[in-house]
Parts: structure tokens; C-alpha cells; sequence
């Protein structure tokens, strides 16, 4: 039984106060918040151990050389992959996109190809299959939504043929919260012989990911969902795939051999990862990793599931609102409107009660085109989230209605 309210007092920021209220931060979907044995990892490594990886034979530059590559175990692990090798380490779900997009696609992909997509991707997952598109002359394909927030797989089983190349979808919906049946999805390309990506940005946060099981070949994520810091993040792929694929960006540490007649490229992992790589972010992950292990990752699934039933019973008592993403398989992230109140409007009057949530289109137009809606307001729980937040978002909802009655 995990103390929850220990877990949250771990948070400094939580104690936050903005204009005279506790901080309710419900913005998790965007970035999540680190624990005090995070936070001060950052320092402890400047203050021990920085120095440059992979090249030094000193002392510090092989305990930085050692810590950093103990985070690559820690992801390893923590995904259940096969190797090492399989790691990649990038700047986030977006870079990790981009190089597969780039990589992969310049080499797979030909003319009249077909990629099929989602219309619940973030954007991170569209334009650089978009750019990888218009270079080679491959065509995209998007399965559409249902009323409820869910894929329609039934158009989904239509669009795949021998054409189809890519399937490229989100795990979980950072706008709706749907937890996408991949294993299936997977399952359906494979019998067509095409590759699937999963953007795991928003799943590796709220539950345990085993890639052995689900066999994508590639699986993508960002360590600042994660209690982790910004500008670090992971590419999983499947090894044969990314031996066969050519490096994304040239520089030191992805290279064997260079001259003027020719270079020859680096061993996987290094092979993708061109230049000094933010050391002390990684480091860093390696401590968040530690932090979400500790606690267990079904145990804030679980805490997590607790949490969005509440505030859906809270939700029962409000009026002139629309739920945007009502599937049974949801993680505790509420999109929302109120009647005609613009999201900006009704997320800055939040802000005013210490209630921080995103209003916009969270980088999915896509899905507020196939909504007929300019944005929603997004509430996005964390297990350190409680009640109180929950209680301070409810009421911040009805303070807004009053105001623009
Ligand atoms: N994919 C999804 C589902 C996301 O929620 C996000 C960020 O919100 C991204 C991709 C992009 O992640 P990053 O900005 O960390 O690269």
C-alpha cells in the first residue's frame, strides 16, 4: 500500500501557491514534475562526475561514461527490450519521430507506398512522415474516430493492403486519453508485412510497456512525461531494421572510421547518436526511472484509474459540458468544453483559482477538425495529483460558468 501523500510531498513544486491557492497542476499530459532525489541527482552530478562521455580514459570522464550508460540499462529494462543496442537516445518523442521518418523512410519508402496514420496523432507523428511523404512520393492514409475518442479499426482493416508500408499510431491520446488496443493494431500491419511506429509518449508515463510482448519495431517517448527533465528522450527499434538503416545525423561518436575516401559508421547504438549528448539529462532519467520503479508502474496505473473516477464523479455534477474522449480504455486525462466558453477563457479563470490544465488544440488539429471545435480544455492527472486537485478543478469550473453567466 503505497502512502500517497508521501509521495506527494516529494514534489517541492507542488507546495506551489499562485495567486493565494495551493497549485493544482493538471498539465502532465505536457510535462510532468520531478521529486526532490531527481531534482538534486542533477547536482550531484555536477558537482562529482561531469565530464564528456565515450571518449576519456580519466576518472571522471568513465563515471560519466558508466552512469550515463547505466540509464540505457534502466530504459532497457524498464521496456523490456531485447538489448542494449536497441536503445537509441535522442532529444525526445519528436527527434526519435523525425529520424525514423528520415531514416527509415528514405530507404523503405518508394513511390505510391502507402503510411497509414491516425486521426488522433499528435503532430509530432504526422508532419515528419508528411516531409518523408513528399520526398519519395509515398501517400498517407489516416484512420479515422469514432464518436467515443476510439479508432475505427473496421476502416483501419480496409486500408491496409501489400501497399502499406508504415503504420504509425499513438499508444495513448495526449488530447483524449484513448489507450489504443496496439497490440492488435500491430498484429492486423504485420499480416501485411508493414513496419509499425507506437508514439508511447503519453503510455510509458501511466503503465507498464512490455515491447517483447508487443513487437512493435519501433516504440518512441520522452523523459519529461516521466519526472524526468527536458531535451532527453528514447527510440526503441528493432535491431535488424535499425542496422539496416543509415545514420540520421553525422558527427563525432557515430562514426568507426572517417577520411576523405570514405567513413565508416559506429556500432548501434552510437550509430544515431551524433555528438555530446545531453549527459547530465540522461543521468538524470536514470534517477526518474529509479523513482517510477520504486513506487511500480501498475501501481500508478491503478492510483491513477482511482483518480479519474473521481474526478468523473465530480464531472457528473456540472452542466453545459462536453466530454471529448469517452472510451472505457482511457488513461486520467479529461478534455472537455463549457457550452460556448473559449478554452483560453475558461483556462485562464482556472488559473486564477491555482488550476493549471491546457486549453488549445494540444497539437492535434487534426482531431478538433474531426470535433468541429477550436480547442478543448485538457485536465491531464499524474499519480501525485489527489482529491484536493480534483475538488479545486470542480470547483474553478463552476467560478467560470458563474463569471460568464
Ligand atoms: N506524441 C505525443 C502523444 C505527445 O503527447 C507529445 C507531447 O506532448 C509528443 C508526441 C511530442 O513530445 P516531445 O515534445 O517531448 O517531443
Amino acid at each position: 500500500m503505497q502512502d500517497w501523500n508521501n509521495i506527494r510531498n516529494q514534489f517541492p513544486v507542488l507546495k506551489t501557491q499562485v495567486n493565494g491557492y495551493a497549485l493544482s497542476y493538471l498539465d502532465n499530459g505536457a510535462s510532468s514534475q520531478m521529486p526532490e532525489s531527481v531534482i538534486t541527482r542533477l547536482a550531484s552530478y555536477h558537482q562529482h562526475e561531469h565530464a564528456n562521455i565515450h571518449r576519456g580514459v580519466h576518472y571522471l570522464s568513465q563515471t560519466a561514461t558508466t552512469t550515463y550508460e547505466e540509464t540505457r540499462r534502466l530504459v532497457a529494462d524498464f521496456l523490456n527490450a531485447e538489448s542494449l543496442e536497441q536503445i537509441i537516445f535522442t532529444t525526445g518523442t519528436t527527434d526519435s519521430i523525425n529520424l525514423v521518418a528520415e531514416s527509415w523512410g528514405s530507404s523503405f519508402l518508394s513511390d505510391g507506398d502507402e503510411i497509414i496514420l491516425s486521426e488522433m496523432e499528435h503532430h509530432a507523428n504526422i508532419v515528419p512522415w508528411q516531409m518523408i511523404a513528399q520526398k519519395t512520393g509515398a501517400n498517407i492514409k489516416v484512420i479515422p474516430l469514432l464518436d467515443n475518442g476510439e479508432l475505427d479499426l473496421d476502416i483501419y482493416a480496409n486500408l491496409l493492403n501489400e501497399r502499406t508500408k508504415m503504420v504509425a499510431v499513438v499508444h495513448v491520446s495526449n488530447t483524449l486519453g484513448t489507450v489504443n488496443p496496439v497490440s492488435e493494431i500491430i498484429a492486423m500491419a504485420k499480416n501485411v508485412g508493414a513496419r509499425v511506429l507506437i508514439d508511447g509518449a503519453q503510455a510509458t508515463p501511466h503503465m507498464a510497456v512490455n515491447l517483447q510482448e508487443l513487437g512493435a519495431d519501433f516504440y518512441t517517448f520522452s523523459a519529461h512525461k516521466m519526472c524526468g527533465p527536458t531535451g532527453f528522450g528514447v527510440l526503441y527499434g528493432n535491431k535488424s531494421l535499425l542496422e539496416a538503416m543509415p545514420p540520421y545525423r553525422g558527427g563525432g561518436d557515430m562514426i568507426d572510421k572517417v577520411s576523405f575516401s570514405g567513413t565508416t559508421y559506429n556500432d548501434l547504438p552510437h550509430k544515431f547518436e551524433a555528438g555530446t549528448p545531453p549527459i547530465a539529462s540522461g543521468v538524470v532519467f536514470g534517477e526518474a526511472l529509479r523513482y517510477l520503479n520504486k513506487i511500480g508502474m501498475d501501481e500508478i496505473a491503478q492510483r491513477e484509474s482511482y483518480l479519474l473516477k473521481y474526478a468523473m464523479k465530480g464531472f457528473k455534477s456540472l452542466q453545459r459540458l462536453q466530454l471529448f474522449g469517452t472510451s472505457n480504455n482511457k488513461t486520467a486525462v479529461i478534455s472537455f468544453l463549457l457550452d460556448d466558453i473559449h478554452p483560453t477563457d475558461a483556462g485562464t479563470i482556472l488559473d486564477k483559482y491555482g488550476v493549471a490544465v491546457r486549453t488549445g488544440h494540444h497539437c492535434t488539429q487534426p482531431i478538433m477538425e474531426r470535433f468541429g471545435i477550436p480547442g478543448t480544455i485538457r485536465a491531464s492527472l499524474s499519480f501525485y495529483n489527489n482529491e484536493a486537485d480534483i475538488d479545486a478543478l470542480i470547483n474553478g469550473i463552476k467560478e467560470t460558468q458563474s463569471f460568464f453567466n
